[in-house]
């Protein structure tokens, strides 16, 4: 009998693929394009937005300013033109998945899954027919959806990520609720392309998950961009033309002051939640970790030969912790001694600077009850960042910073702001992942002029001897 994949996305076609190639049968099952989230509604088209909105900035700052002493017309934003060329790059990946997933001799079924029990899985076809299958695994890979807040039900002008991925029209002004990932990416996208955009997060900063000193050039370049930002505000209900906001604080009537900000586009990005409607995952009473299912090292749930993997299972909600248990559900199926126990998960919020993160903060070092030595060095004194002008920042911002335990060096944690920094996360993971200290980066050749001869020198300020600063 076969192992039954639910969900095509980046947990489940990768489970599907490295199935294949051991020699496994294996069937995925997803009533959506192949790809999930991720390649769909997520990952690819938000960076390829991003992508675009940042070319036009550029071109507008080409045409006042003779930015690289270039000078353009006024440039004119077509966003269904943008739109289509993102949903091209969508299409050709959706197509790789499913030749991926041929050549590995894995099936594709197109339907909605329901289980039944541990070994059974009803599919609804397109036809309206049901397919019952019978598997000797189920792996769960449903995903996550947006979380929905009662006062803003999406509809409408009241949109989600996979609303704004599919705007054609940039709104004039667009409110955003929800300073996270997805708010700010997207919300300084729109801001490039011209839309007014205002945050409203109910924290008391942005990307409440990133310290201070990595969100400082970031929260600059939105006050560059014109994007106003609410902290400790609560979005309360949308009006005719725009939205009320509350102060965290204001009691339950919104005494404390409410406003009024003009938009003709909410954008409400307040995190997501496990995928399981419709799933039946009650019948099988699998133990729960908060709202997600609850699995070991080894993506196994609290039921035999059901396994769990990717956003389904908890945070961090990233493509590619997905496709790494992926990976490692099926080796486990297949017998190998595979396990999902990585050093660190690197994570980058794309904005305009870009942040990376691998391992502990300095803070999060300290609060695990390590002592560490902390090393800095500013993307000023680097050359290659200078070249590379973003659109909200001059090369002078930013940094790279690295944590080593004090004693023996250690590297625990690696963490950059600035243009172009998000490569430098297979760096940083490697090294992590290697157990590197703080000599072996130290003493390894790093290519100029790079972003990246910046990790060295972070390293040699951790040691007392950085050279360009
Ligand atoms: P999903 O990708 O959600 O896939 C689940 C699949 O299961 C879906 O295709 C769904 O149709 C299918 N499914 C669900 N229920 C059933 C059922 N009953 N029957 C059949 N099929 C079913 N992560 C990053 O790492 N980097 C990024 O830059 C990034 N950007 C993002 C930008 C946005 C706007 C969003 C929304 C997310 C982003 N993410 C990013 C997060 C990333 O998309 C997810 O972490 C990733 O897609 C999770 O993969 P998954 O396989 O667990 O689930
Ligand atoms: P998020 O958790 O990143 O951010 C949600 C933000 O909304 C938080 O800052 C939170 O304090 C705020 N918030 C919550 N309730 C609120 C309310 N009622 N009013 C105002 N603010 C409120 O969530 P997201 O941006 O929706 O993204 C979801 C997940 O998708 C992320 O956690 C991440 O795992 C994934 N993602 C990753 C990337 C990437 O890797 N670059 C990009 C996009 C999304």
């Amino acid at each position: 009998m076969p192992i039954v994949i639910i969900g095509g996305g980046p947990g489940g076609y990768v489970a599907g693929i490295r199935a294949g190639q051991l020699g496994l049968s294996a069937i995925v099952i997803d009533d959506q394009p192949l790809g999930g989230t991720c390649l769909n509604v997520g990952c690819i088209p938000s960076k390829a937005l991003i992508h675009a909105a940042e070319e036009f900035a550029v071109a507008g700052e080409q045409a006042t300013d003779g930015r690289f002493g270039i000078t353009v017309a006024e440039p004119r934003i077509d966003l269904a033109a943008t739109m289509a060329w993102k949903d091209g790059i969508v299409g050709r990946l959706n197509r790789g998945v499913g030749g991926l997933l041929r050549k590995a001799g894995t099936e594709v079924v197109s339907g909605r899954a329901r289980l039944v029990d541990g070994k059974t899985v009803d599919v609804a076809v397109s036809d309206g027919s049901t397919e019952r299958i019978t598997a000797d695994h189920i792996v769960l890979a449903t995903g996550s959806a947006p979380v929905e807040l009662a006062s803003l039900p999406f509809g409408g002008r009241i949109i989600s990520s996979t609303g704004a991925l599919s705007l054609t029209e940039v709104p004039d002004r667009l409110a955003v609720v929800g300073g996270g990932y997805i708010g700010l990416e997207l919300g300084m996208a729109f801001a490039n392309l011209g839309a007014s955009v205002t945050v409203v997060e109910a924290e008391d900063r942005i990307l409440p998950l990133y310290d201070r000193e990595l969100v400082g050039p970031v929260a600059a370049a939105l006050e560059n961009l014109g994007v106003t930002v609410l902290t400790d505000a609560l979005a309360t209900e949308a009006t005719d033309g725009g939205l009320l906001v509350s102060p965290r604080s204001a009691d339950a009537e919104g005494n404390g002051g409410s406003t009024e900000i003009p938009a003709d586009n909410i954008l409400v990005t307040v995190g997501r939640t496990p995928a399981m409607d419709g799933l039946g995952l009650d019948e099988l009473g699998l133990t729960r970790d908060g709202p997600f299912v609850a699995i070991d090292e080894r993506c196994r749930t609290s039921m035999r030969n059901v396994w769990a993997i990717g956003d389904l299972t908890g945070e961090p909600m990233l493509a590619h912790r997905a496709m790494k248990q992926g990976e490692v559900v099926a080796e486990v199926i297949a017998g190998q001694a595979s396990v999902f126990d990585p050093a660190a998960i690197p994570a980058v919020v794309f904005t305009d600077p870009e942040i990376v993160s691998v391992g502990l903060s300095p803070d999060d070092a300290r609060s695990a009850g390590l002592e560490v030595i902390v090393g800095r060095f500013p993307l000023q004194a680097n050359g290659r960042a200078m070249t590379l002008s973003p659109t909200g920042l001059d090369g002078d911002a930013g940094l790279i910073r690295a944590v080593a335990n004090a004693d023996d060096h250690l590297i625990v944690g690696l963490q950059a702001v600035g243009t172009s920094v998000a490569e430098l996360s297979a760096a940083f993971g490697l090294a992590l992942e290697m157990g590197a200290r703080l000599e072996d980066v130290a003493d390894t050749i790093h290519t100029h002029p790079t972003v990246g001869e910046g990790f060295a020198e972070s390293v040699a300020a951790t040691l007392g001897h950085p050279l360009h600063i």
